[in-house]
């Protein structure tokens, strides 16, 4: 079995020894007979899974008691809309940092409930930085500010969080959650779409302050309530059963790896690996201002479309693969999430070096 570096942006790569234990375990879970995907939600063995995911979880990042962790379906895209849903309950107004595209959707579908403001924005500059949002910038009558600390397709990140003192700090994770340490309480609300850093697709992770459940407007459909979720355990309806499963293994592996700090130290060891290549070479460039750079998505470009282009193929031959950038920007993009280990980076380096010296 050949295994290929996926630098993919997400889906992405997982963790080997969480995919030989899930395939070990699969068609006989605990004895049970069965796999996971075939146990009721209701079951001991499930109960137990899901008991275990949320107290990994919680050890993992130190989630403070005051917050709920709600295992949800419907992707981060479904957070755009519940978000506003259930916070937008007293002025009606929130405030938003546009920093990306992911950014400009949440801010659309947000607008379609209450009065949003965008504070701050480097759309100007094709979001290549985070802009300055300092606390004077913030409505205190917002319900929310909302904020996306990792841009994956821009490659950029927030590496200071703003203080929006009363008013929750909403942030979409999906992208650098349990890449690095992260103080919870800076936040009321934060969300993840798993197929990054948590598991497969199909399930979201949601980090919710107890204290911004149950003030949602009553036509809110129930599933898109938080108060649902977090009333029933993540349990009102069938949750993703497999995905959940899987994320307890990768917040499994997390901890027998070192937990967050250690994921941190290797994480920006391995991005730096790259940027100091980028930075050395005559060939690749990166678009991303210096103090703006992600350690999790890492764009990049050489000298013309054709040149990226023959890049992306040779590197595939070598088994470097998804190293193509979002359609919308275009260029090289490498995603460095947890479960790529050290050896991808220095590969593709290696292969960086071998095509520039071809090809300058
Ligand atoms: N926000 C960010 C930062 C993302 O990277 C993505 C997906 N790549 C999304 C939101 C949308 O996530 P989903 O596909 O789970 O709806």
């Amino acid at each position: 079995m050949e295994r290929i570096y996926n630098f993919s942006a997400g889906p992405s790569i997982l963790p080997l020894p969480v995919l030989e234990r899930a395939q070990r375990e699969l068609v006989n879970y605990a004895d049970s007979g069965m796999s996971v995907m075939e146990l009721s939600h209701r079951s001991e063995l499930f109960t137990e899974i899901i008991t275990e995911a949320e107290r990994l979880l919680r050890e993992l990042i130190g989630i403070p008691k005051n917050y709920k962790v709600l295992f949800v379906q419907g992707g981060a895209s479904q957070q755009f809309a519940m978000v506003p849903m259930n916070l937008l309950n007293k002025s009606g107004k929130a405030d938003y940092v546009n920093t990306g595209s992911w950014s400009k959707k949440a801010i659309k579908e947000a607008e379609k409930y209450g009065d949003i403001r965008v504070i701050a924005s480097s759309e100007n500059a094709k979001f290549t930085h985070i802009p300055t949002v300092d606390s004077s910038m913030i409505d205190r009558e917002a319900d929310y500010v909302h904020i996306t600390t990792n841009n994956t397709i821009e490659g950029t990140a927030f590496h200071d969080i703003p203080d929006t003192g009363e008013v929750p700090l909403v942030a979409d994770m999906s992208s650098n959650i349990l890449s690095e340490e992260l103080d919870v309480s800076q936040f009321g609300l934060i969300y993840a779409g798993a197929q990054k850093n948590i598991g497969p697709a199909g399930l979201t992770v949601v980090i919710i302050r107890e204290d911004l459940i149950g003030k949602t407007p009553e036509n809110c459909p129930a599933m898109l309530n938080y108060e649902t979720h977090s009333d029933s355990g993540s349990l009102y309806n069938t949750p993703p059963t497999f995905g959940i499963y899987m994320a307890k293994l990768v917040f499994e592996w997390l901890k027998q790896a070192g937990g967050l700090k250690e994921m941190e130290r290797m994480n920006r060891d391995k991005a730096q690996i790259l940027y100091d290549s980028i930075e050395k070479s005559d060939l690749f460039t990166s678009p991303v201002d210096k103090g703006s750079r992600s350690i999790m998505n890492i764009p990049f470009v050489s000298t013309s479309a054709e040149a990226d282009a023959a890049f992306i193929k040779e590197a595939k031959a070598k088994g470097l693969e998804t190293l193509k950038g979002h359609r919308s920007v275009g260029g090289m993009r490498a995603s460095l999430y947890n479960a790529m280990p050290i050896e991808g980076v220095e590969s593709l380096v290696t292969f960086m070096e071998e095509f520039e010296h071809k090809y300058k």
